[in-house]
């Protein structure tokens, strides 16, 4: 259920509200949005209709049921949409957020070369992953700590925040110190004990969708974050496994649209992740914009011939420079900007 107060509802009775609904054995979350102020009560369904009786206050406008089994998700709570804060760079909005580097960090000339190529070419925040999440125990499984000291500081160079996946909840602490958006890949999607653990932080949440996640469970997983207290989430499709194997995912463009519907977090696109194929890279970023993503997310590499990870996918500075001279075409046919 949602409580949506009055908009001159004052500090005590936002109090009043969440000790009544305390009461009732759940769990309250203030929403503040630009026009109202929403308490959403999350806990086990009992006791609805207690709830209901809130109505009778004078500064309460409704109560609203949440139908889904996503509730700090939904779109009801924020109907405007959220805008996540990233070192200063907001997620969300008209303006649209790219997120560009190589896919592992792995020396300092490779990081220092792509983030003066993503930055030159006008993207927002400097991504590059330190701990990889490898198929193969065999394979580059990157820098760790080092890649990520070499991430922050290309990113202090150029005047970029800098996102970087996590992997073990034990190196939270590493990462909220020196990362401005923690990303949780597609292969720790699911990874409850870890998503809790990003929901006591305060820093932003880069979810990737798993690659067998349906959006249901997709925002259920978002609801893990959300529920811990920690309301800075972004949701990035990044393709599915299907049947086709001539790309290495299936890009997944009805989730946009769908999740933009069901949720108020802003939704991103992976294009890179989502093909495997550096060719197909722009073509779906366009189509992403199109269909009313949020950002982007797309790997960059200085050489990616060289690359110890997802070579094919990666652009070189120069196609991703004309990326988004076109990102930002389409962007002004869909009323966003770059
Ligand atoms: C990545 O972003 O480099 C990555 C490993 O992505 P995903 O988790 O989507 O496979
Ligand atoms: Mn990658």
């Amino acid at each position: 259920m949602i409580v949506v107060l009055r908009p001159n509802v004052t500090e005590d009775q936002i109090g009043n509200v969440v000790r009544m609904v305390e009461q009732l054995d759940y769990r309250a979350h203030i929403i503040r949005g630009v026009e109202r102020t929403v308490v959403a009560c999350v806990g086990e369904e009992r006791g609805e209709h207690q709830l209901e009786h809130l109505e009778a206050l004078a500064y309460v406008e409704r109560v609203l049921p949440v139908l889904r089994s996503f509730k700090l998700a939904a779109r009801e709570v924020r109907p405007e949409g959220s805008r996540i804060n990233v070192g200063g760079v907001e997620i969300g909005g008209r303006r649209l957020t790219v997120i560009a580097g190589p896919c592992a960090v792995e020396s300092r000339e490779q990081v220092e070369a792509a983030a003066d190529g993503v930055r030159c070419a006008g993207a927002h925040l400097l991504r590059g992953g330190a701990y990889k999440p490898r198929t193969s125990p065999y394979a580059f499984q990157g820098m760790e700590a080092e890649g990520l000291g070499l991430l922050e500081a290309a990113g202090k160079r150029v005047r970029l925040p800098i996102v970087t996946e996590i992997m073990d909840p034990h190196d939270i602490d590493l990462f909220v110190e020196h990362a401005d958006m923690l990303q949780v890949g597609a292969r720790n999607a699911q990874n409850f004990s870890l998503l809790r653990r990003l929901g006591r932080i305060k820093k932003p949440v880069l979810l990737k969708r798993g690659m067998s996640t349906r959006l249901e469970e997709f925002l259920m997983a978002a609801e893990y974050i959300l529920s811990e207290g920690n309301p800075n989430v972004v949701l990035c499709e990044r393709g599915i496994r299907t049947f086709e194997t001539a790309t290495r995912n299936t890009l997944d463009l009805n989730a946009v649209p769908l999740l933009k519907e069901w949720t108020h977090l802003p939704v991103i696109v992976d294009p890179s992740h989502g093909t495997g194929i550096w060719s197909l890279v722009t073509p779906m970023a366009l189509a992403a914009v199109a269909a009313g993503a949020d950002g982007l997310l797309i790997e960059v590499h200085p050489n990616p011939q060289a690359a110890r990870s997802d070579g094919p996918q990666q652009l070189k500075p120069e196609r991703f420079a004309e990326l988004m001279k076109s990102v930002a075409a389409v962007a002004g046919a869909v009323g966003r900007t770059l």
